[in-house]
């Protein structure tokens, strides 16, 4: 079930414009733990994202590839040589993230994840 969201979600960003295209294969290991909530973390070095399985089970398929696409661009930040992932490089995820789930008619969730931003850009990210 798990392995079936996750195929969907990688094909959508596979019909995405090519700059999003070539980043995919930068995420090489999804790790699902076995905890009914929807924490997730990137390792960014290891290509590897790590959530609890609520984030692949009860998610939108499309708001899945969204939050993939996140971490998308933060591989790619990370082999760019950016080491701090908040800040603006957060900003260009949420971002990025946002557009993605307008251009596939989900304008409710792309404002709830950029109010999400502001808020905690205000605390956490003191550097924006
Ligand atoms: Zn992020």
């Amino acid at each position: 079930m798990h392995q079936r969201r996750i195929t969907k979600a990688f094909t959508i960003l596979e019909s995405e414009s090519t700059q999003i295209k070539k980043t995919i294969h930068k995420l090489q290991v999804i790790r699902i733990k076995n905890r009914k909530s929807f924490n997730n973390e990137l390792f960014p070095g290891k290509s590897e994202w790590v959530c609890d399985r609520y984030v692949i089970e009860k998610n939108t398929i499309v708001y899945l590839a969204s939050l993939i696409l996140h971490e998308l661009v933060h591989i790619d930040q990370y082999d760019r040589g950016v080491r701090n992932i908040h800040g603006r490089a957060e900003r260009k995820a949420y971002k990025i993230q946002a557009e993605f789930l307008i251009r596939h008619g989900r304008q409710r969730d792309a404002i709830s994840i950029l109010k999400y931003f502001e808020k905690i850009k205000h605390s956490k990210y003191s550097d924006l």
